[in-house]
């Protein structure tokens, strides 16, 4: 028995705001590499997926210039071309790409709802969210007049560009540790701001620090603005903030790296779907399954330690051959 895309235009009883209630038996939410990765997967195994973009369709990469580490592009491309040639591919297929928002699910039983811009139901037999992860940022203006130009909030993605250079991270996780690690291993001199005098990070993680003799602490101190001409070159920052042996002190610098952290989108689904503390939603390790049965999670949404644009096309394909064999093991 087929179940696609039956569209009843009907009224919601439960909700008087719901327009319509469609039957698919692939959502997908998301349209970052996970989400068009998983419809492409999804629609050449005839599940015919929908996907919905949510607002920023083609993900986190269509605010970037170059990707020069997504294998098959060997002189590199712009993050919108190689996002704009994803959803090609998937179109191709028959992938059908629509703009909208997941503002609510009900999961708790086997179809599964998810509740479209607040006035639109998709009963879905498989659910594959893919919504991403959002990096934190301090909130000064200078970080977005910068943005691309010196500031990044990924060592791994940017770091390759500042190769000799001196660069600062700001944080004292792991992340900010792990970060300044790489980058002291291409750059000239790492500054680690922290705004405390301790690190978080772990202790193998501190010593490492500690021990790399281009990475400086800079400890007790906060960014308060970038300067710069055609790019970051510096940072104005302020040493103990609110205590007599306040100080201004500028460093001169080319990259700016934020680690502070990211915020998972997984809001909408923690309702139902089992996330860690930091809002990770939670898969069963090898693979994409949630703690329910037909939802499935791909890429930085579930992904606390890669989050690159490849590893969260790879888990974009798990998850639509889970949907599939879960599907198939149905019938
Ligand atoms: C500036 C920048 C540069 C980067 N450079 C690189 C690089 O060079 N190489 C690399 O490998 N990685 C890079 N990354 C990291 C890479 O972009 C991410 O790892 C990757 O995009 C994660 O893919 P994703 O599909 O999981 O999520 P995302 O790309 O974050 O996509 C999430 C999608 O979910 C949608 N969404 C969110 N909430 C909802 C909702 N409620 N309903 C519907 N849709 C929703 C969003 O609109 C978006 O389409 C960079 C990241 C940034 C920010």
């Amino acid at each position: 028995m087929e179940i696609f895309k039956t569209v009843n235009v009907q009224k919601d009883p439960q909700n008087t705001n719901i327009e319509s209630i469609e039957k698919v038996r692939c959502l997908i939410i998301g349209s970052g590499p996970a989400g068009y990765t998983a419809a492409i997967y999804a629609a050449r195994a005839n599940l015919k997926p929908v996907v919905y973009t949510g607002l920023q369709m083609g993900g986190q990469l269509t605010t970037t210039t170059e990707v020069d580490n997504y294998p098959g592009y060997p002189d590199g491309i712009t993050g919108p071309e190689m996002m704009e040639n994803f959803k090609k591919q998937a179109e191709r297929f028959g992938a059908d790409i629509r703009f909208g928002i997941a503002t609510d699910v009900d999961f708790s039983g086997s179809k599964h709802r998810v509740t479209i811009d607040n006035n639109k139901v998709i009963e879905a037999d498989t659910v594959i969210i893919s919504t991403g992860a959002t990096a934190k940022y301090l909130g000064i203006e200078s970080e977005s007049k910068y943005a691309g130009m010196g500031v990044s909030a990924c060592a791994t993605c940017d770091g390759f560009f500042y190769k000799g250079k001196d660069v600062a991270v700001v944080g004292g996780g792991d992340t900010a540790a792990e970060e300044a690690t790489y980058l002291a291993g291409l750059c000239r001199k790492v500054y680690l701001i922290v705004r405390r005098d301790v690190l978080r990070a772990s202790k193998a993680m501190q010593e490492k620090v500690l021990n790399t003799d281009n990475i400086e602490v800079l400890w007790e101190h906060q960014t308060i603005d970038l300067f710069g001409e055609n790019g970051v070159e510096g940072a104005n920052l302020i040493k103990k903030k609110g205590s007599p042996d306040e100080e201004k002190v500028s460093i001169k610098i080319d990259g700016f790296f934020l680690a502070i952290g990211h915020i998972p989108n997984s809001e909408v689904f923690n309702k139902f779907i089992e996330t860690d503390p930091v809002g990770y939603i939670k898969t069963i390790p090898g693979s994409s399954k949630t703690n329910i049965v037909g939802v499935f999670a791909a890429g930085d949404v579930q992904d606390p330690h890669y989050r690159q644009a490849v590893t969260a096309a790879g888990s974009g394909c798990m998850a639509a051959i889970d949907a599939e064999r879960y599907l198939s093991e149905l019938k």
